[in-house]
């Protein structure tokens, strides 16, 4: 029998990389995205694909009735930039809160897996580095960033108590810094400011110090590690991010101007993002490795030419 599978924020970044994976298996899926920040843009390439459906629905108001059975929910719905999620404070604690309940009664129901995109920033300012599933995290419940951390770190919790009350078969993916085609130009990140500004030829961005590091893992693994943790049925959580190329924002910026050619060109200090904004942040990903036998494969400059390349394309330059 086919297998359905439910994608929440299916039009957006990683959700619309999901869908063409599960289609590609084979499978019918249904995306669910209330294209705050998704766009169906991202998956107007599947609009023939009888296999494929897109709802336009808010996750938190509920799972339309009319989506019918299904075998696998990816509860990918979030807003997931710092900008966005600063700008939509509430939407973001309801999508991962309701929202997150919202899948997990109607996995009750069906009897389908729920796999949970959580993320690094429930680590915080992370005081251990790397970070491992074992660490509980430096979170501030009232930060300029805790609408978001607290939202997942909720979700976490959600999945947790249906797991031991419900039985529901529940996963949870801690997502680290991924980037790829299909990010908004607009969304504030940093690989995409970086790479819009050199498109554009304006000096780069630094919040901060620029001291402050990331781990940036390309879409196209984060997929492969998603994808392979769905079809087990272990609870998680479990790292996904690229262990092998933590780098301060600065060094970033450096390899982006080396990798396109550009003259290094730095604009004055911007203030530090946020006074939480993690100063280091690296997963520990031996779980992931011993689970799910998943590595990372893409080097940084592959994935930052071919983001590049969708980003002009998006510019229309
Ligand atoms: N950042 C920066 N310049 C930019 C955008 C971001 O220096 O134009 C910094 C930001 O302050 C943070 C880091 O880059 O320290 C990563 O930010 P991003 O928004 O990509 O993701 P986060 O890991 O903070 O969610």
């Amino acid at each position: 029998m086919t297998r359905r599978v439910l994608i929440t924020g299916g039009a957006g970044f990683v959700g619309s990389h999901l869908c063409d994976h599960y289609l590609s298996e084979g499978a019918e899926v249904v995306a669910l995205d209330n294209e705050v920040t998704g766009r169906a843009q991202n998956l107007a390439h599947l609009a023939e694909n009888p296999r494929f459906r897109f709802v336009r629905a808010d996750v938190v108001a509920g799972i339309p009735d009319d989506v019918g059975h299904v075998d696998l929910i990816l509860h990918m719905a979030s807003l997931a930039s710092p900008p966005f999620y600063k700008r939509f404070q509430v939407e973001t604690l309801e999508v991962g809160s309701l929202g997150t309940q919202r899948c997990l009664e109607l996995a009750a129901k069906t009897g389908a897996r729920v796999v949970f995109a959580s993320t690094s920033e429930v680590y915080g300012d992370p005081s251990v580095s790397p970070q491992p599933e074992s660490y509980w995290g430096n979170v501030n419940p009232v930060g300029p960033r805790s609408m978001y951390d607290e939202s997942k770190r909720y979700g976490e919790a959600l999945l947790t108590a249906f797991r031991a009350t419900r039985g529901v078969n529940t996963g949870i993916v801690r997502i680290f810094n991924t980037y790829g085609p299909r990010m908004r130009w607009d969304d504030g990140r940093v690989v995409t400011s970086f790479l819009v500004q050199v498109i554009k030829g304006e000096p780069l961005t630094l919040h901060g110090s620029g001291q402050q590091t990331r781990s940036f893992c390309y879409i196209a693994d984060l997929v492969d590690g998603i994808t392979r943790f769905a079809a087990t049925d272990h609870a998680g959580p479990v790292n996904l991010g690229n262990p092998d190329n933590e780098m301060t924002i600065r060094a970033l910026g450096e390899r982006v101007c080396q990798i396109f050619g550009v003259p290094e060109s730095f604009g004055p200090p911007l203030p530090r993002q946020d006074e939480n904004d993690p100063q280091q942040r690296r997963p520990d990903t031996t779980l992931a490795k011993t689970l799910l036998d998943w590595v990372p494969k893409t080097s940084l400059e592959f994935g930052l030419r071919a983001t590049h390349a969708y980003l002009k394309g998006e510019l229309g330059s």
